[in-house]
């Protein structure tokens, strides 16, 4: 080998700090916790405390980090951001600025291996973890320019500041007065600090490394993200990252009511508090279009083997356009409905006339959604 090759195969160095405290903690969570209660024992309010704070720094990176933050969902008050950037500091994962910069990045170029800060096409590890212990990216940070927005949030900015004091303040502060308070610190440090870092760790790292191997793509195949509703539970509803990646400024990731999204439920009863506004919603016709081309796709796929393919994928699309013109109509006399229900009383009229309207073409809608199951259904 000569040395420009191994220059260009060398590795970037090692981040040491990083891989102290994500093995350390690891030690700590699986060997000394489970030693130290052998010996000593916990009490409820140990594991109470672990279920507190482990929501309250997963809530912090799924709301504020993630969806506030990184894709500008919603606004939050003050309060709200303020509690998130504790809890972020607490989840140790880096300042929300520099976190969002990332993010902004990977969903930006997304699978590619080159920029994507946590390209799944790299691996499992190196998307769960890899990507954190050797200094892959230093260049793009030096400005945060793809979050000048961010940098006007004086929470985010102040956060940034005092990031390192605000996240040992937290991992240290927390356990230890807890500790205090029930005449056990070392066993509040190893099950609220050492256990619940693990947990909180690792059920985000899943997002970027499972969540883009294991699920679904019913919206999208055009990059790596998927459904997952297992993953959701174990992510406060992240795990449904394919529809995320597609329409990643929906202040939901599961959008059926169904769909099990905490982090969903937390920002709409906030909004309904007060201390939320301006609730991203992809419109559902969208969504729908989305789905729907997904599965045509498949079915095209599906009848290329066959001698009568021309024919079929003739009257696939057919369907296909027939559903999406059907999808168009009703949803923007929907609309016009609503709208209509809001304006003056003398208005009563149209409003009947339009109501008329609308059933008829919502009959059609439903029709036309079932030929298009049946359509598809033949050739699955
Ligand atoms: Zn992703
Ligand atoms: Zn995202």
């Amino acid at each position: 080998m000569n040395s420009v090759d191994k220059q260009s195969t060398k590795k970037p160095p090692l981040i040491w700090l990083n891989i102290f405290v994500f093995s350390f903690s690891m030690l700590l969570a699986v060997v000394a916790a489970p030693v130290y209660g052998y010996f000593f024992g916990y009490g409820m309010e140990h594991w109470i405390w672990l279920a507190i704070c482990f929501t309250f720094c997963n809530l912090s990176i799924t709301t504020g980090y993630h969806r506030l933050w990184s894709h500008k969902a919603f606004e939050a008050h003050s309060s709200l951001r303020f509690m998130f950037a504790l809890g972020g500091a607490f989840a140790l994962q880096n300042s929300a600025l520099h976190w969002s910069s990332d993010h902004r990045v990977h969903h930006k170029h997304v699978d590619n291996n080159d920029k994507d800060p946590y390209s799944a096409k790299r691996g499992f590890w190196y998307s769960h973890i890899g990507w954190m212990i050797r200094n892959y990216s230093t260049s793009m940070y030096e400005n945060y320019e793809n979050c000048r927005d961010l940098k006007k949030d004086k929470i985010v900015m102040w956060q940034h500041k005092h990031y390192v004091l605000l996240a040992l303040l937290m991992n240290f502060g927390v356990p230890i007065a807890l500790g205090v308070i029930y005449g056990d610190v070392l066993g509040m440090l190893l099950i609220v600090g050492a256990v619940r870092l693990v947990l909180n760790h690792h059920t985000t790292f899943f997002i970027n490394s499972l969540a883009h191997i294991w699920g679904s793509q019913p919206f999208t195949d055009k990059n790596t993200a998927r459904d997952n509703g297992v993953l959701a539970v174990l992510t406060f509803g992240e795990g449904y990252h394919n529809f995320h990646h597609i329409f990643e400024n929906d202040y939901r990731n599961g959008i059926y009511w169904w769909q099990y999204d905490p982090t969903k439920w937390l920002i709409k009863s906030a909004s309904l508090m007060g201390l939320a506004s301006k609730l991203k919603k992809t419109p559902q016709a969208r969504i729908e279009k989305a789905e729907a081309s997904m599965l045509l796709k498949r079915t095209q796929q599906k009848i290329m083997h066959r001698a009568d393919k021309q024919q079929i994928a003739e009257k696939l699309q057919q369907e296909f356009d027939a559903l999406v013109s059907n999808m168009n109509e009703y949803y923007e006399v929907k609309k016009q409905l609503l709208e209509s229900k809001r304006e003056d009383v003398v208005k009563k009229y149209e409003h009947s006339v339009l109501k008329v309207r609308y059933q008829q073409i919502k009959m059609n809608f439903e029709q036309q959604k079932k030929n298009w199951a049946m359509t598809v259904e033949q050739y699955a």
